[in-house]
C-alpha cells in the first residue's frame, strides 16, 4: 500500500474530494471483497416472473437445490406491470424519479412473492437497499432475496430523453455483486443469450457466446438484452469483470452456470 492513514488523511482534510492526488491517494488502497464467496442472481421480470408459474417454479426447485453449494443473492426485475405504470406516469407528465419510485414497487411486488416461494425453505426477502443482514441470511440458509431495482428513488438521475429511469433492475442486481465484490453476477432471462439482433423480432439472429462491452457497442448491440447504462457500469467495475445471461427458461441452465460452465453468453468488462 503506497500510502498511510495519515497521508491520505491530510489529502482529504486539505483537498477537494475530487483533487486527482487524492483520488490517486485514495485509490492505492486495495479494494476488499465483502461476500467474495456469494453469487447474485437476476430473475428478469419481463423476461421471468410475468410469465407465472411455468417459468418460475422450475426456477424456484433449482434454487432451492443450487443453494446447498452456492451462496445466492437473487434479485428481481419488474416487467410488464411497471411498462404499464411508466406509460401513464409518463402520459401525466410525471418525471424520472416519480417514475423510478412506480418501477421500484414493482420489483418489490416480485422479491415478495419470490420471498413466500422459498418461505418454506427458509428463505427471505429483504428490504431496502442496506441489506443490512444479508451476511447472516447467507451464512444461515445460503440465500436471501432482494428487489432488484437501485434506490435512488425520487433523487434518480434522469437520462438526457425522456422519463424512464435509466437504471433499473440489471444495474440494481449489478451494483449490489459489484460493491459486494461477489464472485459472479448472472442474468436469468427468457433467451439464450445475446444475439446479433434481437430474436423475438429477428428471425436471422444468432448467439453470441462471448463478447466485450467495447464490441458490444461496436455492433450496436448496446441496447439489448442488458440496460444500456448496465454496460458502462461492468465496464468500470473492480470486482465483477464479467457476467453471464442465460435462459432461464431451460431447466438446469442456471444450475450450469452456477456450476461455471458457459452457458449462455458471457459479457466481458475488457
Ligand atoms: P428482464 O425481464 O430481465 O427485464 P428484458 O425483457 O428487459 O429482461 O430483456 C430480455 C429481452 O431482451 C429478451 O426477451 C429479448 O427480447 C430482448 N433483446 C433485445 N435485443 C436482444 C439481443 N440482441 N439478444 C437477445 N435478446 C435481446
Ligand atoms: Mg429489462
Amino acid at each position: 500500500m503506497a500510502n498511510t492513514t495519515a497521508e491520505l488523511e491530510a489529502l482529504l482534510t486539505q483537498r477537494s474530494l475530487t483533487d486527482a492526488q487524492l483520488l490517486a491517494a485514495v485509490e492505492a488502497s486495495a479494494d476488499f471483497r465483502i461476500l467474495p464467496d456469494a453469487t447474485v442472481l437476476k430473475i428478469g421480470g419481463q423476461s421471468v416472473i410475468d410469465r407465472g408459474r411455468a417459468a418460475v417454479y422450475p426456477l424456484v426447485d433449482e434454487i432451492v437445490a443450487a443453494r446447498k453449494n452456492h451462496k445466492l443473492l437473487i434479485g428481481t426485475g419488474a416487467g410488464t406491470r411497471a411498462r404499464h405504470l411508466y406509460s401513464i406516469a409518463a402520459g401525466l407528465g410525471l418525471p424520472a424519479g416519480v417514475l423510478t419510485q412506480l418501477g421500484a414497487s414493482v420489483a418489490g411486488q416480485n422479491a415478495v412473492m419470490l420471498g413466500q416461494l422459498l418461505a418454506q425453505y427458509g428463505i427471505s426477502a429483504v428490504d431496502g437497499a442496506g441489506l443490512s443482514a444479508v451476511p447472516l441470511y447467507l451464512a444461515e440458509v445460503n440465500g436471501v432475496i432482494f428487489s432488484g431495482m437501485p434506490p435512488y428513488g425520487l433523487w434518480t438521475r434522469p437520462a438526457a430523453e425522456g422519463v424512464i429511469p435509466p437504471y433499473r433492475t440489471d444495474a440494481g442486481c449489478f451494483l449490489v455483486a459489484e460493491q459486494f465484490g461477489c464472485k459472479a453476477m448472472i442474468f436469468v432471462k427468457d433467451e439464450d443469450g445475446l444475439y446479433t439482433a434481437n430474436p423475438k423480432t429477428s428471425k436471422g439472429a444468432t448467439l453470441i457466446p462471448k463478447i466485450s462491452v467495447a464490441e458490444m457497442k461496436a455492433k450496436g448491440l448496446q441496447d439489448s438484452i442488458l440496460e444500456f447504462r448496465m454496460l458502462d457500469l461492468l465496464e468500470s467495475a473492480r470486482h465483477v469483470r464479467q457476467v453471464q445471461v442465460v435462459n432461464g427458461l431451460v431447466p438446469g441452465n442456471l444450475t450450469r452456470a452456477l456450476a461455471g460452465e458457459h452457458v449462455g453468453t458471457i459479457i466481458t468488462a475488457s
